[in-house]
């Protein structure tokens, strides 16, 4: 790649949360951003702010669960922005229950938008990575992944992204591309908001007993985890491959 030509990310889940505040900051790391997400009006808010700051996005809609929508995605997204070569597999959903309650559909939708998505997202996007002979892959685990009360399903998930992360690195590694991964502990977006609804506890008071616990005394920000890949998807990581990133306020093993 030539100095002057812009990198293309793609950020699944970009409508909001993490993997807004992720378009945008990659956006001010100069990549041009796909932001993709199950609505593509949704992604309009994250496009409006990248654009109206000099930035170059597309909003793009797909279920990152659903093969022939992910082809059709990544191909739209190399014919309008460009070649991508940034990927931050960052699409969730959480379908929370205790195992005796945790019907199959529970199971199949958590698996199959982080785990599955991350693999059909990845699998399209790699082809573009081989031929730049540069890729950064940047996949969304969380502390969950060491267990976690009420989520068989969603801890299964982010561990597997692990070894996805790992087996990825070790394959493409050769071919100039990084996987690694983020694994986020407490941070405030809609999803924990809805996690203190169901446990039926107001935001506030479930942040607090959340920061109680976190060895920095707060939650996190969606930005204290974008920060954490911007550096993980930018050409001075280069030699970081295969790591998984506890963005949590303190040491998680
Ligand atoms: P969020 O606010 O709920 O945003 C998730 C986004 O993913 C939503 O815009 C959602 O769209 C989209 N999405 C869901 N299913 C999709 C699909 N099949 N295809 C494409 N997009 C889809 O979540 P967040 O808190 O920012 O979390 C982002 C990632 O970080 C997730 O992977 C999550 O598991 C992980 N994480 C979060 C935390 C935390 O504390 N927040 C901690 C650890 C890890 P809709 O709005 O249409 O559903």
């Amino acid at each position: 790649m030539s100095t002057t030509e812009q990198r293309v990310a793609i950020v699944t889940g970009g409508a909001r949360g993490i993997g807004a505040a992720t378009a945008q900051r990659l956006a001010e790391e100069g990549r041009a951003v796909a932001v993709l997400d199950l609505d593509e009006a949704a992604c309009k808010e994250t496009v409006e702010k990248i654009t109206k700051a000099g930035g170059r996005a597309l909003a793009v809609g797909a279920d990152v669960s659903d093969a022939a929508q992910v082809e059709a995605a990544v191909a739209r997204v190399a014919e309008e922005l460009g070649p991508p070569t940034i990927l931050v597999n960052n699409a969730g959903v959480l379908r929370d229950n205790l195992l005796f309650k945790m019907s199959e559909g529970d199971w199949d939708t958590v698996l199959g938008v982080h785990l599955k998505g991350a693999f059909l997202m990845t699998r399209a996007v790699q082809k573009h990575m081989l031929d730049a002979g540069f890729g950064r892959i940047v996949n969304l685990s969380s502390s969950s992944a060491l267990g976690n009360r009420g989520q068989a399903n969603y801890s299964a998930a982010k561990a597997g992204m692990q070894g996805l992360t790992k087996t990825l690195a070790i394959e493409l590694g050769k071919f100039g591309v990084t996987a690694n991964a983020v694994a986020p502990g407490f941070i405030a977006t809609d999803m924990t908001a809805a996690t203190a609804a169901r446990v039926g506890m107001g935001f506030e008071d479930f942040q607090k007993a959340a920061a109680s616990q976190i060895p920095v005394a707060r939650v996190g920000t969606p930005e204290d985890v974008a920060n954490t890949i911007a550096f993980l998807s930018g050409d001075a990581a280069g030699f970081v491959s295969g790591q998984v990133v506890y963005v949590a306020g303190g040491p998680l093993d």
